[in-house]
């Protein structure tokens, strides 16, 4: 009797202990999906990856809907062998371990969407019994793929450089390759932290780092654009403004040095066609202190600015110094883009396609979640959109009969500018073409940087003018997909 009742009490032992037992599993699964269904936006590479482990995550698509990565529980795959992998890798980004979950890459900033994360599966009553997989959504990127590939064949000559395009209308990035690439299936090519854990963010040549939104570069006389707006903001019958350039001057203790001899520069127009630095410094000097650093500012220098999902570095502008504001070496030489003035294209990007949209233009954002609409953003108020208009005609005169003739487009209105940057650290020079057309139809702003650029720099503008053709002939076709063709 004794014995026999030890055993029921020893049964029912067992399974009290098998429903517990369960119960606690149960519970382990449920507080994970919980966790990933809820958890907020971090940097903590670890709390990713334990999300990762119970979540079953989105494809990857590009522009037309074809699959970049597939998505998997073991991660994402790339397609073995495509030719678009190594265009594509530093947008996307190596496998989210190597990176820490950076926001400049493509895995890092839809980690969110992709994951699942904050997709409430709480409140969903069959997850709640059965705590499934949470499951990540696809997402689209807006970049085409035959751009993308387009921009890469036109880099083949130049291993450390980038280009960038944008429809500044609809806020769509076409296009953003950079250079060094890597092979994001065998992961040749990235350069690993100190501690060999994540990728590096520090290299100097940028390897694998997306150089169009996480690599500053000092933007040469494409800055000059920025000053000119500063100044016409300020005082618009500065357009009329005129100096000497004997070739070297000293303005306000500072020995400017131009690239020529140009003589009298009769207005700002000129001084765009002949990028005089000596006229933009003694611009510059014109302006007081704290409205050109107020101006600054509202074109993103020294501010942070957020583009989309995605963390951008931002501009740098001079080391300001809180007693005595902008030192002089810094605004006159910032002024044509030198001494400590840094930029990404991205950030070029959106300041021109704002002159060439008259001050009307949207923020670029690199992908929508596949399915829903994109909600655009307005880019920030930078100058008066008077500004902005009387400035996008003296640019498109440059190309016209100016430096950037060599973006023409016959039958666009197309403005440019071009820049040699000095970096001043022994770096060789980086040279830079921004152009955008103003045409209703095709609202597009590209910047090509060509970095290491004594090997060629006078490409970055026809680069920049066949980028522009290509997105002109893939609107062009996708437009005649909804057309009946005329005979
Ligand atoms: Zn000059």
């Amino acid at each position: 009797m004794l014995i026999l009742k030890s055993k029921r009490k020893a049964r029912r032992f067992a399974g009290i202990l098998f429903i517990i037992g369960l119960f606690v599993i149960w519970a382990v699964f449920f507080f994970r999906s919980v966790k990933a269904a809820n958890m907020e936006w971090s940097y903590s590479a670890s709390d990713y990856y334990s999300v990762m482990s119970y979540s079953s995550p989105g494809n990857i698509l590009d522009r037309s809907g074809e699959i970049l990565l597939d998505g998997s529980r073991e991660g994402w795959k790339w397609n073995e062998g495509a030719a678009y992998n190594s265009a594509y890798a530093s947008l996307i980004g190596p496998d989210i371990k190597l990176t820490a979950v950076s926001k400049s890459t493509m895995l890092g900033a839809g980690a969110k969407k992709l994951l699942g994360i904050g997709s409430n599966t709480i409140y969903n009553p069959l997850k709640i019994l059965l705590p499934l997989p949470v499951s990540g959504d696809d997402i689209r990127m807006t970049t085409d793929t035959s751009l993308q590939l387009k921009a890469m064949e036109l880099l083949a000559d130049y291993p450390t450089s980038s280009i960038f395009m944008y429809n500044y209308k609809t806020g769509e990035v076409l296009t953003s390759v950079s250079k060094p690439t890597f092979d994001p299936i065998t992961l040749e090519g990235i350069v690993m932290d100190e501690n060999n854990k994540y990728m590096s963010f520090s290299d100097k040549q940028g390897k694998g780092i997306n150089k169009n939104i996480a690599y500053l570069r000092p933007p040469g006389s494409t800055m000059k654009s920025v000053t000119a707006a500063i100044a016409l903001d300020y005082d618009e019958s500065l357009a009329d403004f005129s100096c000497k350039c004997p070739g070297t001057a000293t303005i306000d203790g500072v020995k400017v040095i131009c690239h020529s001899t140009h003589g009298t520069v009769k207005s700002m127009q000129s001084a765009l066609d002949k990028s005089c630095n000596i006229y933009f410094a003694t611009l510059a000097s014109q302006i007081p202190n704290d409205v050109f650093e107020a101006g600054l500012v509202d074109c993103g220098f020294n501010s942070v600015v957020s583009y989309g999902e995605y963390n951008v570095a931002d501009g740098v502008f001079g080391e300001v110094d809180k007693l005595n504001g902008l030192s002089s070496i810094d605004k006159l030489y910032g002024a044509f883009g030198q001494a400590t003035c840094r930029t990404t294209p991205l950030q070029m990007a959106v300041i021109y396609g704002y002159i060439a949209s008259g001050g009307d233009s949207v923020l670029p954002y690199f992908f929508e979640i596949d399915g829903k609409e994109h909600e655009t953003e307005e880019t920030f108020a930078m100058f008066g959109s008077s500004t902005a208009e009387t400035l996008a005609d003296m640019l498109e005169q440059s190309v016209s009969n100016g430096s950037g003739s060599k973006a023409y487009i016959e039958g666009m209105n197309v403005i440019g500018k071009s820049g040699t940057a000095q970096w001043g650290d022994g770096r060789e020079d980086t040279a830079w073409f921004i152009a955008a057309i103003r045409n209703e139809d095709y609202p597009f702003v590209v910047c090509v940087c060509l970095d290491e650029s004594s090997r060629g720099g006078s490409s970055a503008a026809p680069f920049a003018r066949k980028m522009l053709q290509s997105a002109i002939d893939l609107t062009n076709s996708e437009n005649a997909i909804d057309e009946i063709p005329e005979e």
